[in-house]
């Protein structure tokens, strides 16, 4: 049996909700970078850029603080 989704995901957001959406990322994880364990200078990180089907969508969305954010991007 399939699953059926009633809404299709929104790849773009006005700021208002994407704030929101930030909101639900940190706490769903706890106000915790999700690599080092951080609960400072958290930032929300796309797993999938959105030119790779990846949307602002809150599975495609994980908390990181800075620090290991810019690892993430190879900084
Ligand atoms: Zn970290
Ligand atoms: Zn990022």
């Amino acid at each position: 049996m399939k699953t059926i989704r009633p809404k299709s995901p929104r790849l773009r957001l006005d700021s208002k909700s994407y704030s929101e959406l930030h909101r639900q990322v940190l706490e769903r994880d706890g106000w915790r970078c999700q690599v080092c364990g951080s609960m400072q200078n958290l930032q929300v990180h796309h797993l999938k850029f959105r030119s790779q089907s990846g949307g602002d969508v809150e599975q495609n969305l994980i908390t990181l603080c800075v620090a290991c954010h810019e690892q993430v991007h190879g900084g």
